[in-house]
């Protein structure tokens, strides 16, 4: 058998390390490198690369029966939303369990990626928190970007007019109603109505800590359960075979069955129908609207000294804004005239291929209904075929139509947004990937299952 290529894998969160577990059972040569001291990047509270946005009071908002790898049941006992401690600990078990902990290199960072003119990748790398070098440099024939996509805060922008005297900071940095600031007794605002909006409203809100708490959006959100009819409600998925038209429209019905109209709780009315955004999930929000502790404003207009105007013309005192208005995908180790992501847009086929570099592989760059966390895990075994010769990808034409036709499918009947350019819907895209998958062994076999990355990288490590 011809020698298999080498790969790259950036970061050891859960994208990173379910790629090393699909290489490893295959035999492909591979380095993991991981910035920080610990694997679980988004999970790992306090993470010493400062890149986690886990608040201590955070309980994943997936249940326990969605998130769990494929390969790596979760615990029985653990409840049905897990807190972030435990989902930490299960990816530790994880990595024990498949003897993965040895193979990565902590404390080093990929600060630098380019690509060579036979398409290997020249890889720059910090050592020096390990001890070593601060500048490293290794070859490899194939790249796995897994450095997540919830770290970097994305600001309003334009910024808002005026000066504010009070602080200002993004959801990204908020620890618990005493850190980073003491939120107790102030007026607060949160500006957004996505998830980390719902839990850290709906926390600092309670009578012992917020004078005042507002949550400031320029549009309605459908505030989902996380419960329905006494069932998780992530875990009702319907059969793959019913369009996604059609299962949007029956998850809507049951969304408007659970929890009725918006505005009857006295929130903005959504301006798009359920599901036509990324809905947001709370069991406690529309409880803490309903008993008068958030109370909603619409967007922000000006800043007034320590006062905050909004849009309807009202105006409050305030001491703390909290900016739960999302990130920005990046790639910090590429030039961004060879790569970057405008807008969050990054078109991919299946959401990890540039049909025009086969050996550069996103990993988890995506935002899956209910899951990211096993999104990588079905990728990985996918690609994990692909290097080994299995599978063949299809010819570029074919792959950039397929990137069209699926942007269409999940995301054209989203309203525009960065927020909105990754969406996929978990079980259509791992039902999706497995006929390509069926078609691409087809396709590898009637070639002879060549190796579509030969391994160059090696002689020049040697050279
Ligand atoms: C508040 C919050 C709540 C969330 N809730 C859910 C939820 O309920 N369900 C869900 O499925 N998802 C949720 N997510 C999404 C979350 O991002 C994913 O669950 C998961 O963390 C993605 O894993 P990842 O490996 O792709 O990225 P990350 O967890 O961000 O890990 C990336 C890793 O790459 C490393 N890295 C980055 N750059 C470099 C570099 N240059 N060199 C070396 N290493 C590098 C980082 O140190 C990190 O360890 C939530 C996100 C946030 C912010």
């Amino acid at each position: 058998m011809s020698k298999l290529p080498k790969a790259c894998i950036i970061g050891a969160g859960c994208s990173g390390f379910s790629t090393a577990k699909a290489l490893q059972d295959r035999g492909i040569p591979f380095d993991i490198f991981e910035l920080s001291d610990t694997v679980g990047g988004n999970w790992a509270y306090g993470n010493k690369n400062g890149m986690s946005a886990c608040y201590s009071s955070l309980h994943i908002d997936t249940s326990k029966y969605r998130m769990q790898f494929e390969d790596f049941p979760i615990p029985d006992d653990y409840p049905d939303f897990p807190h972030h401690s435990q989902v930490l600990d299960y990816f530790n078990s994880y990595l024990d369990h498949f003897g993965l902990r040895e193979k990565v290199t902590f404390n080093t960072a990929v600060t630098h990626v380019d690509r060579m003119d036979d398409g290997t990748w020249k890889v720059t790398l910090d050592r020096s928190g390990a001890g070593g070098p601060s500048q490293d440099v290794d070859y490899y024939d194939v790249l796995f970007v897994c450095n997540g996509h919830h770290w970097s805060p994305r600001w309003p922008t334009p910024a808002f007019e005026g000066d504010f005297e009070g602080i200002q900071m993004h959801a990204h940095s908020y620890l618990s109603p005493f850190e980073p600031h003491d939120f107790r007794g102030k007026n607060i605002v949160v500006v957004g109505m996505g998830n980390s909006a719902m839990d850290i409203a709906s926390e600092l809100s309670q009578k012992p800590i917020a004078k005042n708490l507002w949550v400031a959006a320029r549009r309605g959100v459908y505030v989902m359960p996380k419960y329905i009819g006494g069932q998780v409600a992530d875990k009702a998925s319907l059969p793959t075979w019913i369009p996604l038209w059609a299962q949007r429209k029956l998850a809507a019905m049951a969304i408007k069955r659970a929890v009725g109209n918006m505005e009857d709780y006295g929130l903005p009315k959504p301006d798009h129908a359920p599901l036509e955004g990324h809905p947001s999930v709370s069991g406690e929000f529309l409880t803490r609207v309903g008993c008068g502790d958030i109370k909603m404003k619409p967007n922000i207009e000006r800043f007034e000294g320590n006062q905050v105007r909004f849009t309807d013309g009202t105006a409050e005192d305030v001491d703390i804004i909290v900016y739960a208005t999302g990130y920005n995908v990046e790639f910090p180790f590429f030039d961004p005239d060879f790569l970057s992501a405008k807008d969050n847009h990054l078109p991919l086929f299946k959401r990890a291929i540039r049909p025009d570099l086969p050996n550069l592989l996103f990993m988890g760059l995506a935002q899956p209904l209910p899951t990211l966390i096993n999104f990588a895990e079905q990728q990985a075994k996918w690609l994990a075929a692909y290097l080994v010769g299995e599978y063949a990808l299809p010819r570029e034409a074919e792959m950039e139509a397929a990137i069209t036709s699926d942007e269409k499918m999940y995301i054209g009947h989203f309203y525009e947004s960065p927020r909105h350019k990754m969406q996929v819907d978990f079980n259509r895209y791992v039902n999706d990937l497995k006929k390509e998958w069926k078609k691409g062994e087809k396709r590898a076999k009637a070639t002879g299952n060549p190796l579509p990355i030969l391994a160059k990288a090696a002689s020049k490590e040697a050279a």
